[in-house]
């Protein structure tokens, strides 16, 4: 009996931890959900049209701020923002 409180104890933390990893993969999921370089893309193709140069689809600026808007302990968060009229385009996660 003196050794189940323990192994209980031991348990309950694994079970924490494993929680807690999942939740955070769930965050990053629902970050970038529907809102990815790859579904802007398909969205706006007009604003992707040359390889490796990305337009505001409402001002067709190409000057795209990497905003850091959230941290997880393995990666970053990342928006990226028209810099001539502030409108969110995409969003990605960089793994550190
Ligand atoms: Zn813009």
């Amino acid at each position: 009996m003196s050794s189940l409180i323990p192994t209980l104890f031991m348990l309950g933390i694994f079970i924490f931890i494993i929680s807690k990893v999942i939740k955070m993969f769930g965050t990053i999921k629902n970050f970038t959900k529907g809102k990815t370089i790859d579904d802007y893309k398909s969205t706006h193709p007009d604003c992707a049209a040359e390889e490796g140069k990305i337009l505001c689809f409402k001002c067709k600026a190409n000057n795209i701020w990497l905003k850091e808007v959230g941290k997880t302990p393995s990666s970053l968060l990342h928006s990226h923002v028209c810099r001539q009229c502030g409108t969110e385009l995409y969003r990605s996660v960089i793994t550190i």
